[in-house]
């Protein structure tokens, strides 16, 4: 099985885990991880930082002049830690995880152009295989051929709960209710927005992990390899 080099999407809500579910398959299968949701968010901040953003409009020159000379790359922040975000160079994995982008991610991520552009660089990536990739639509659009399709999901209030507590240990000034309201927020623009919404591709495999450990979401996979590839 380890030969066989696969395409693995994991898509679903936001908050539930899904980096951390993605991460541990692909360090299990020696596979590269790649963060699209990472990739929305460091366009966000390129906006913020060239003042694309008025409110709930964007100005579209100015986005397209952005999107022009923009580079987003992965680099891992020492030997076997995971990989940081990088924007035209600079590192900006902090930045891209505060609740000023996720305040206006999921606008940015409503844009025809922004998602043209990303979906190409995402393709390009998994041209190699070997690659576990998670978001909203890489089941549905950015890999509709992908070997192994899994939706995630948890209820709101449990991915609140754990975006709290992850971002309090982070030492960041966190208010619980405006967490839930940013994930709420999110589900429904992400899954009622024109272009590639949030949605079950048709063969992905629902997971829900409300009241699971990362290790049982393992357990689980594992059995699901084996059931696809006979271990
Ligand atoms: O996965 P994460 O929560 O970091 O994604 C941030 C936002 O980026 C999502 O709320 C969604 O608006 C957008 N996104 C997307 N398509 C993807 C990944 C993320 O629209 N494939």
């Amino acid at each position: 099985m380890e030969e066989k080099k696969l395409i693995i999407a994991v898509d679903g809500h936001s908050s539930c885990g899904k980096s951390t579910f993605a991460k541990a398959i692909a360090a299990r299968l020696g596979y590269t991880y790649i963060d699209s949701g990472a990739m929305y968010r460091a366009v966000t901040l390129a906006c913020i930082e060239e003042g694309v953003i008025s409110g709930q409009e964007m100005d579209q020159e100015a986005l397209r002049k952005v999107l022009d000379n923009i580079s987003i790359t992965f680099r891992p922040a020492g030997s076997g830690s995971a990989a940081e975000t990088y924007l035209n160079g600079v590192n900006v994995e902090k930045r891209i995880r505060g609740l000023e982008v996720a305040s206006s991610v999921s606008l940015v991520s409503t844009s025809a152009m922004v998602r043209r552009k990303l979906v190409a660089l995402q393709q390009e990536m998994g041209k190699e295989k070997g690659i576990v990739m998670d978001g909203r639509d890489i089941g549905t659009v950015v890999f509709p051929d992908a070997n192994i399709k899994i939706f995630l999901t948890a209820s709101a209030g449990i991915r609140a709960d754990r975006r709290y507590r992850e971002l309090k240990e982070k030492g960041e000034d966190v208010n619980f209710e405006e967490i839930k309201k940013n994930i709420l927020d999110r589900d429904r623009i992400d899954s009622t927005r024109k272009e590639s919404p949030l949605k079950k591709a048709p063969d992905a495999i629902v997971l829900d992990n409300s009241h699971m450990t990362p290790d049982e979401q393992m357990v689980w996979f594992e059995e699901l390899l084996k059931k696809l590839y006979g271990g």
